[in-house]
């Protein structure tokens, strides 16, 4: 059991078998018939003119900052976002993008005010201030619909394009039972991870309007990320869309029961009411060595992110019952 995070998750068996008997071509060319279709088939069924196969979610970001933002230019963002502070300073570093954190709200959001303060006015003193980018779910939690409305209307009313890092949208989309489109509507642009607990082994999507796919299609090769015979990913890739979507339903339900069965824990403080998806985060007290606790677990089979808070993370390869399984192992060990 691993729950350290959604990434770890093995493809299914219909992965392997649509793998092995993908047609594929060079799509370098253009010439990838699986890669063409998952691309022409995530744009439509997501409301968007073009679709982009990428290597990585780090790496789907990452062509659409640069395809939104010039060198010089700067992005608004949440303090926690995963754009920011978890790709390696990307943007900044490849694509000369300035970066603008803002504080998030407990629940991921920014307030407009804090947003419209940093806005920098044409002047040649600052960076030019082009986008906001937002990420659901942040954290395991979902902005509400109302939220993403409000962001349009920011953005429309002053001149900036908005990107959704949507690594996990479809978790946002399952727990608010709604279509995914009813949140992607309001973004210019959107990324899908289809390795998390989406299961294909590879690969996202970056998703937005024709000319914008073709500057990041470009920006694609010029960071290496033209794959040639992709087509074998790209078959995993569409399965994860079409046949694993149910199985976040199921992945949250199991978020809940871990919740419920850690606030139970001597040591743990857990508010189950907080866990809106798949991602669980667990404090502490001084009682815990998470660290030996870390190291006995993992001679169990079971591993976990030693940390405070620990994050689990539920998905695919994690059972109701392995959950019991586990919650038990931590009882005895503490
Ligand atoms: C995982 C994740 C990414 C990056 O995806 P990789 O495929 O691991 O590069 C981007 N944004 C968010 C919110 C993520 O959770």
């Amino acid at each position: 059991m691993d729950f350290r995070s959604d990434t770890v998750t093995k493809p299914t068996e219909a992965m392997r078998k649509a793998m092995a008997e993908a047609i594929v071509g060079d799509d370098v060319y253009g010439d990838d018939p699986t890669v063409n279709d998952l691309e022409q088939w995530a744009a439509e069924r997501h409301g968007f003119e073009a679709a982009l196969f990428t290597t990585s979610g780090t790496q789907a970001n990452l062509l659409g900052l640069m395809a939104h933002c010039e060198r010089g230019d700067e992005y608004l963002c949440g303090q926690q976002a995963h754009n920011y502070k978890f790709e390696a300073g990307g943007a900044a570093v490849l694509g000369s993008i300035q970066p603008q954190p803002i504080e998030n709200n407990p629940d991921g959001t920014i307030d407009f005010a804090k947003l419209k303060a940093a806005i920098k006015p044409d002047d040649c003193h600052f960076a030019r201030t082009k986008l906001l980018s937002l990420e659901n779910t942040i954290n395991g939690k979902v902005l509400p619909l109302s939220y993403l409305a409000q962001a349009r209307e920011f953005v429309d009313a002053n001149a900036l394009s908005l990107h959704l890092d949507g690594a996990r949208v479809y978790n946002a989309a399952v727990a608010l039972n709604i279509d995914v489109k009813e949140i992607a509507q309001y973004f210019d642009s959107m990324t899908i991870c289809l390795s998390k607990g989406l299961a294909a082994p590879i690969g996202s999507l970056l998703l937005g309007n024709r000319e914008f796919i073709a500057k990041a299609r470009r920006i694609r090769k010029m960071v290496g990320g033209g794959m040639r015979q992709a087509g074998i990913l790209a078959a995993a890739g569409k399965l994860a869309l079409t046949e694993q979507v149910e199985q976040l339903k199921l992945d949250h339900s199991n978020a809940k029961l871990l919740a419920n069965q850690l606030a139970e824990l001597p040591g743990f403080s857990v508010n189950p009411e907080f866990v809106q998806t798949n991602i669980v985060f667990a404090k502490l007290d001084a009682s815990v060595d998470i660290h030996a606790i870390a190291e006995k677990l993992q001679q169990h089979g079971i591993t976990i992110s030693a940390g405070n808070p620990v994050r689990f993370v539920t998905h695919k390869d994690i059972s109701e019952q392995d959950i019991l399984t586990f919650t038990e192992k931590l009882k005895t060990l503490l």
